[in-house]
């Protein structure tokens, strides 16, 4: 029970890594919160999770919404001890097809949603005056470009240097900032990036998904339970030493 009494709000936990997060976290003892914009499948989320879960909706592109969110959390919990910062979307296109449009979507989504949240959270923690762990999801595309993921890859990039400066300006406040870079997980979200994938390069559906599992070195996609024990750690007093680290969850990478 290393997260006993804590609170965790998580933003995008209705599916995928944010998911297997939020039972993580409550098998360790921690009321979790899920902030997702798709309400319907949060509340079925925090459901299944059973009583230390509940749900709330926030679109991360939402200011005002983000500040009411954090605030009520803070309210009905009694401070909020714990912050992921996971909700993001995907976007492919290479350079020369990128449009406006989708750079205010994915970075409004991936990089200004993560950093008005920690705003949010970190000054409510300040308040509360007894610190804090906060984790922002990166990926292996924020350690190296890929060709046909322009968008998505520089916004990862965005939030390990993020994650950065906000450690470096919290840590005098006992909140620590780090994050975690995973390679390739298993879920909904790959699925869609196969079909792009199919989409560019002309491969058959679940061409590109199989490919990429071969060329992972531990020979297969993670699910989100081997990302869940690093964000515990994260989450959990065990690592109080730590902060402005981006931590890689990859099976040793993969070539694409
Ligand atoms: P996912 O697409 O399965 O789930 C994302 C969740 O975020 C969904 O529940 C969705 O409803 C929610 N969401 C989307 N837009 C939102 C918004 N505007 N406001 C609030 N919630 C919103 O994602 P995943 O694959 O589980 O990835 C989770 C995190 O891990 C993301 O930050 C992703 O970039 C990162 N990551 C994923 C992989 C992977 O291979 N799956 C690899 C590296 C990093």
């Amino acid at each position: 029970m290393k997260l006993k009494d804590k609170t965790a709000l998580i933003t995008g936990g209705a599916r995928g890594i944010g998911l297997g997060f939020a039972q993580a976290f409550a098998r360790e003892g921690a009321r979790v919160v899920i902030a997702d914009i798709d309400i319907e499948r949060a509340t079925r989320a925090a459901k299944e999770i059973g009583p230390a879960a509940s749900a709330k909706k926030l679109d991360v592109t939402d200011l005002a919404a983000i500040e009411s969110v954090a605030a009520e959390v803070d309210r009905e919990f009694g401070g909020i001890d714990i912050l992921v910062n996971n909700a993001a979307i995907f976007d492919m296109a290479p350079v020369t097809d990128i449009t406006e449009a989708s750079y205010e979507r994915v970075f409004g989504i991936n990089l200004k949603g993560p950093l008005f949240v920690m705003k949010a959270v970190s000054n409510l923690m300040i308040a509360r005056g007894r610190g804090g762990k906060i984790i922002n999801m990166a990926s292996q595309a924020g350690r190296r470009g890929e060709a046909l993921v322009t968008l998505y890859c520089a916004s990862k990039a965005a939030i390990i240097s993020a994650t950065q400066s906000a450690a470096l300006a919290l840590v005098k406040h006992g909140i620590n900032v780090n994050a975690i870079a995973p390679g390739v997980v298993d879920g909904e979200h790959w699925d869609v990036v196969d079909a792009h994938f199919a989409k560019w390069q002309g491969l058959k559906p679940g061409e590109k998904k199989a490919a990429v599992a071969k060329s992972v070195p531990i020979g297969r996609f993670a699910q989100p339970e081997d990302i869940a024990g690093l964000a515990v750690f994260l989450a959990s007093s065990d690592s109080d030493y730590i902060l402005a680290q981006t931590y890689n969850v990859d099976g040793g990478n993969w070539m694409s």
